[in-house]
């Protein structure tokens, strides 16, 4: 066991905080070191377990631990079996213990955080098992009780419960011998690292008492601020795809005090279920315009977060192709760049059967729960405050955007307001591994029956409409689709005939009468961004710019007229066909 003298140590990062930066490791743990430390937890950076994959995080704690300091490695993740599995590596590893941060992300209950917290102690077992919180940042604490029966369940939990608040009765001052301030480093008020190498700005302190809402836009944006010491609170909920883009709108656009709450964690939700289609290829001119104005942010994203591989519609009866005609033209006529092709040009691709295909090169494939995390990242590079494990119903704030996805009714019945979203199950097959898949393989699309499928490394992932709508919001596979999917990828894909079915898996879309989103303000101070009725990752990067422009008190960037709650009311309903 560790005693003495122990450092929360950071995780060096390079290019903006998008890799581990593997040479600082080495002088950084000789600092440390020299410094008269007993041993060392890397905390990592701000928000590690949103910022790093989980195999970064292995990568990370190896490389720490192949340092001169013993190193308690931090196993907290998002999942109960991703805490697991960081801990079993740290275990095996050569790790002095393990520590795990709480709450965990996706419950909130004591028997919930108990078994989150016992499966990882058993994971590190015979290692110490410690666990700590950062109360002030997520909002509550791991209760002692918690603590209490842990102890009962397992035998290593070594009975370290830390907070982020200093107490002066622990002897933390910062000029302690290892407390993380090196000998000849800046000082500087509250500076909060991020990922980067970069600073968030420390918030002025929060004016007690009733916030005025009135004139909040204007206030939270910096740009704007009319009187020092006036504070506008943006809080949004949800830290899927809309919400972390919001956030992160907000912020680029000035907007100084936001913070992003997740109940669970950064895309937990539908986010991280999704396919990853990003296209143009819409029915109704005001989709193809947010997918238009979205795509031009995909591109600056690049590889591998976005691969521009094109977005392939097969017709295979007359009428199909009509219909496809049909959209072509009014896609064409608002400047897509989609086009007639000859889809038996496409390496591997069966056309025997397609009387007539278009393509739209500009579309593509994305990695949605990446993607998001970017953009978090970003967020709180501009100071947004990141909390997760965190119903938005626990925070104060003046304003309130809710992108909780399905779950948004709840949320925006505490405030009065009626939603008219239903929750969707849909499933998603990957297959098994297959030799030598063309990296530029385009989604495929069968307009009639809406199979369709994509590459995502060396397999592929498989969807279609199920024969039944499956309302509700449980997230279930249902086995017996599986056999008829991947025949219709053999059909359609020879070379992977081979292939079996991997894995499947199901999540939600939150759909709304007309299948468009409801964006804009439903109640005062309340803002929707939600219902997107399973195309919502794609058009995240427009609708989030859009909503923080009006939020701030800006012209949209985009028409948002036609998603406007009042529009059920109103009768002013435009359905989108092209719901896959
Ligand atoms: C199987 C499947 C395939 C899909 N494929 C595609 C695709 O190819 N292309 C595409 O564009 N879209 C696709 N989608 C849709 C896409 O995933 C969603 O539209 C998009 O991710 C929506 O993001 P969101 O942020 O609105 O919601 P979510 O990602 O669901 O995020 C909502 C978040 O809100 C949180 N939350 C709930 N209540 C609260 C609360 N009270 N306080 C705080 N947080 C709360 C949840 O924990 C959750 O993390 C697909 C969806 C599914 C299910």
């Amino acid at each position: 066991m560790v005693r003495g003298a122990l450092a929360a140590a950071v995780t060096p990062l390079r290019d903006d905080g998008a890799a581990l930066d593997e040479d600082a490791f080495g002088p950084y743990l000789d600092f440390l070191a020299a410094g008269g430390l007993d041993g060392i937890l890397p905390l990592g950076t701000t928000g590690e377990g949103i910022l790093l994959s989980a195999a970064e995080r292995r990568r990370a704690a190896e490389i720490f631990l192949e340092g001169p300091l013993p190193v308690i490695v931090h196993a907290g993740a998002q999942t109960t079996a991703e805490t697991v599995a960081l801990s079993e590596h740290a275990a095996a590893s050569g790790a002095a213990g393990v520590a795990a941060i709480g709450p965990p992300y996706y419950a909130l209950d004591d028997d919930a955080q108990l078994a989150h917290f016992a499966a990882a102690a058993r994971a590190a077992d015979p290692l110490p098992f410690y666990v700590y919180e950062f109360k002030a940042r997520s909002g509550y604490a791991v209760p002692v009780r918690v603590l209490e029966r842990l102890r009962e369940e397992v035998s290593n939990l070594a009975g370290l419960k830390v907070s982020d608040r200093l107490r002066p009765r622990l002897g933390v001052s910062g000029t302690r011998r290892g407390a993380g301030r090196g000998r000849g480093a800046p000082r500087r008020p509250r500076p909060l690292p991020v990922p980067g190498g970069g600073e968030v700005r420390a918030r002025p302190p929060r004016r007690t008492g009733a916030r005025r809402r009135a004139g909040a836009a204007a206030m939270a944006n910096g740009s704007r601020e009319t009187g020092a010491g006036r504070v506008a609170r943006i809080v949004v909920a949800g830290a899927g795809a809309i919400g972390a883009s919001v956030a992160y709108h907000l912020a680029s656009l000035g907007a100084r005090d936001v913070v992003i709450a997740d109940r669970q964690g950064v895309a937990a939700g539908a986010t991280s279920k999704a396919m990853g289609g990003v296209r143009q290829q819409f029915s109704t001119a005001a989709e193809v315009r947010l997918a238009q104005a979205s795509i031009r942010f995909f591109e600056e994203l690049d590889a591998p977060l976005f691969e521009q591989v094109g977005y392939l519609f097969l017709a295979t009866t007359e009428d199909g192709l009509a219909e496809l005609e049909e959209r072509r033209e009014l896609q064409a006529g608002l400047g897509v760049p989609v086009e007639r092709v000859n889809a038996a040009e496409v390496e591997g691709l069966y056309a025997g059967d397609v009387l007539g295909a278009v393509n739209c090169a500009t579309d593509g494939v994305a990695d949605p729960p990446a993607v998001t995390r970017e953009l978090v990242r970003r967020a709180l590079k501009l100071g947004v405050e990141v909390r997760e494990g965190t119903p938005a119903e626990r925070l104060e704030g003046d304003v309130l955007v809710i992108a909780c996805g399905p779950w948004s009714p709840e949320l925006a019945a505490t405030r009065g307001v009626e939603l008219p979203i239903r929750p969707l199950c849909r499933q998603l097959i990957q297959t098994t591994a297959l030799l030598d898949l063309p990296e530029d393989l385009p989604m495929v699309l069968e307009a009639e029956t809406s199979f369709h499928f994509r590459r995502r490394g060396d397999s592929l992932v498989l969807a279609m409409v199920d024969p039944e709508p499956r309302w509700g919001f449980e997230e279930r596979v249902d086995e017996s689709l599986l056999d008829d999917r991947l025949a219709r990828l053999h059909h359609r894909y020879p070379p992977a005939r081979e292939a079996s079915v991997d894995r499947a898996w199901a999540g939600l879309y939150d759909m709304t009468p007309d299948a468009h989103p409801i964006l804009g303000e439903v109640a005062d101070g309340v803002y929707a961004a939600c219902g997107f009725s399973g195309h919502g990752f794609m058009q995240s990067p427009a609708v989030g710019r859009a909503l923080a422009e009006e939020i701030l008190g800006e012209s949209p960037s985009i028409d948002l007229a036609p998603y406007r709650l009042s529009r059920f009311a109103d009768g002013a309903e435009f359905p989108e066909t092209l719901i896959l």
